[in-house]
C-alpha cells in the first residue's frame, strides 16, 4: 500500500484533500514518549473507510475558532473495514465491519473502567480524552480518508453483526460513531423519560440526533430551536416542533404556546460556544444556550450540554471569551437546582443499543438528519456548504462502498 488521502485543515475557511502515507500500526510519537509506552501497536488495525461524516466539531476548527495547527488532518466519524489487524487484536478479523467511537479510548485506565471512555487517560498527553483528527486530542491521524488507524481495537470498536445487513442500513449506522450517540446522551443526561416535555437548542445534525433520540426515549413534546429555516423545516419532518429564535419573538413565549408553560421538564445544548443571540441577524454570544436552558428548563431539570465549549478561542467575541470564560447566569441554574451534563459523549456506553433499534428498523437516524452522501473530493464542498448552514449531515464515501 502506498498514499492515503486525508481532508486537511488549511487556514481559516479552506481544508483540502492531501496525500499522505499508508497509516502504520503505531501510536503518536507524542504520546508514546509522554505515556512511556512503546510507539508499536499490536493492539491497533487499519481500517479502509466505508462512510465517514463531515462534523460541527470539525467546522470549529475551519472557521478558525480552535488553535488548530495549518495541517490539521480532519475527521472523526469513522465506519470501515477491518484490512488489516496487530498481533495483539483477539476478536476483530479481516473484513469486519465495524462503528469507531470517536472518543478514543485505552480500555485500560481507572476512567475506561468505569465506562468514562470520553476521559481516558491514556491516549493524550494534553488532557483527559482524545479524539481522531482533532486540535488537541492526541496528535491521532483523522479519519476523513481513505485509510485509518485504530488503537486498542478490541476495546474500540463495535462490529456490525452481518456485513450485508451493515451496508444496507449503512447511512443510519455511520451516524454512531458519534451524533447519534451524543444526541442520545443529551436526551438522557437531561433526563428524558416517558412523557417528558424537551427543548433541544440547536437543528443542526447534533440537535437533530437529539430531538430524535428524545422521541425515542419516550418525550411527549420535543420542541427544536434555531435561526435557520431550513434546518427547523428537518426536524418538523420526524414530528419536532419548532420555534424560529431569529422571529424576535421570546423564547418563553413560543414554548408556553406549544406546552401551555413556559417550561419544559428537560433541557438540550446542541449549540455550543459558536451560539448566536436572539433576533433577526444577531451577533454571536456564547453564553445564549446555556442561559435559555436554565430559563426553560423546569426546577429540578437535567440539561444535557453536548455543544462544544472551549478553552481557547482566538475569535471569540471578547477576552473573556477567548479563554472559555462566558457569561454564564448561574445563578438561575443554582436556585433551580438544574443538573448540568457537559463533555465528550462515552459513546461506548450507547452504540450498541442503538446499532441494535436501527438494525431491527427502529431508529431512522439517516433519514432524520439527512444524510447526504459524497466522495472524498467533494469533501471541500460540502464543508462549505455545511458551514452555509445546509440542513444535511454530510457522509463521505471515500471507495464507493455506500450502494
Ligand atoms: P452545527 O454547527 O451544524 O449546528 C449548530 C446549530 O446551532 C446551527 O444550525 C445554528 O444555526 C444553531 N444555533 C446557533 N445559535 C443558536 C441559538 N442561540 N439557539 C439555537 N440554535 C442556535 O453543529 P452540529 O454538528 O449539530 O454540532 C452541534 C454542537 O455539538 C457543536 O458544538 C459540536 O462541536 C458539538 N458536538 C459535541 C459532541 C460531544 O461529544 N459533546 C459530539 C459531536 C458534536
Ligand atoms: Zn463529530
Ligand atoms: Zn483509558
Amino acid at each position: 500500500m502506498t498514499g492515503n488521502r486525508i481532508v486537511v485543515y488549511k487556514g481559516p475557511g479552506e481544508v483540502a484533500v492531501d496525500t499522505f502515507d499508508y497509516p502504520k500500526l503505531e501510536v503518536p510519537k507524542e504520546v508514546a514518549d509522554h505515556f512511556g509506552i512503546i510507539q508499536k501497536a499490536p493492539h491497533a488495525v487499519i481500517l479502509k473507510l466505508v462512510t465517514t461524516n463531515i462534523c460541527g466539531s470539525d467546522q470549529h476548527m475551519v472557521r478558525g475558532r480552535t488553535t488548530a495547527p495549518v495541517g490539521q488532518t480532519l475527521g472523526h466519524e469513522i465506519t470501515g473495514e477491518v484490512v488489516e489487524a496487530g498481533e495483539d487484536v483477539l476478536f476483530l478479523k479481516k473484513g469486519d465491519i465495524c462503528s469507531t467511537p470517536f472518543n478514543i479510548a485505552c480500555g485500560r485506565c481507572r476512567m475506561c473502567q468505569e465506562g468514562k471512555t470520553g476521559i481516558c487517560l491514556n491516549v493524550n498527553p494534553a488532557r483527559p480524552g482524545a479524539a481522531y483528527g482533532y486540535v488537541d486530542m492526541g496528535g491521532w491521524v483523522g479519519g476523513q480518508a481513505d485509510y485509518v488507524m485504530v488503537p486498542y481495537a478490541d476495546f474500540n470498536l463495535l462490529k456490525f453483526p452481518d456485513r450485508d445487513a451493515a451496508l444496507e442500513k449503512i447511512l443510519d449506522l455511520t451516524m454512531l460513531s458519534d451524533i447519534f450517540p451524543t444526541g442520545y446522551h443529551g436526551a438522557y443526561t437531561a433526563g428524558v423519560t416517558t412523557g417528558s416535555t424537551v427543548y433541544v437548542a440547536g437543528a443542526g445534525p447534533v440537535g437533530l440526533a437529539a430531538a430524535y433520540s428524545a422521541q425515542l426515549l419516550g418525550a411527549s413534546v420535543v420542541i427544536v430551536g434555531d435561526m435557520n429555516a431550513q434546518r427547523l423545516r428537518q426536524a418538523e419532518s420526524f414530528g419536532c416542533e419548532t420555534v424560529d429564535l431569529s422571529s424576535g419573538n421570546k423564547l418563553v413565549d413560543m414554548v408556553e404556546q406549544i406546552v401551555g408553560e413556559p417550561l419544559v421538564d428537560a433541557a438540550v445544548d446542541a449549540v455550543g460556544f459558536e451560539a448566536r443571540g436572539h433576533g433577526e441577524g444577531a451577533d454571536e454570544a456564547p453564553a445564549t444556550v446555556l442561559n435559555d436552558a436554565m430559563t426553560v428548563a423546569r426546577a429540578g431539570a437535567g440539561i444535557g450540554i453536548p455543544g462544544l465549549y472551549v478553552t481557547g478561542d482566538p475569535g471569540a467575541v471578547d477576552d473573556n471569551a477567548k479563554e472559555g470564560t462566558l457569561g454564564v447566569r448561574l445563578g438561575l441554574g443554582w436556585a433551580k437546582s438544574h443538573a448540568l451534563y457537559t463533555g465528550q459523549c462515552p459513546v461506548k456506553r450507547y452504540n450498541r443499543g442503538l446499532m441494535n433499534m436501527i438494525l431491527a428498523g427502529k431508529a431512522d437516524i439517516g433519514k432524520a438528519v439527512n444524510a447526504t452522501v459524497i466522495s472524498l473530493d467533494e469533501a471541500p464542498q460540502g464543508y462549505a456548504d455545511f458551514d452555509q448552514g445546509a440542513a444535511k449531515k454530510y457522509v463521505i464515501d471515500p471507495h464507493g462502498m455506500v450502494g
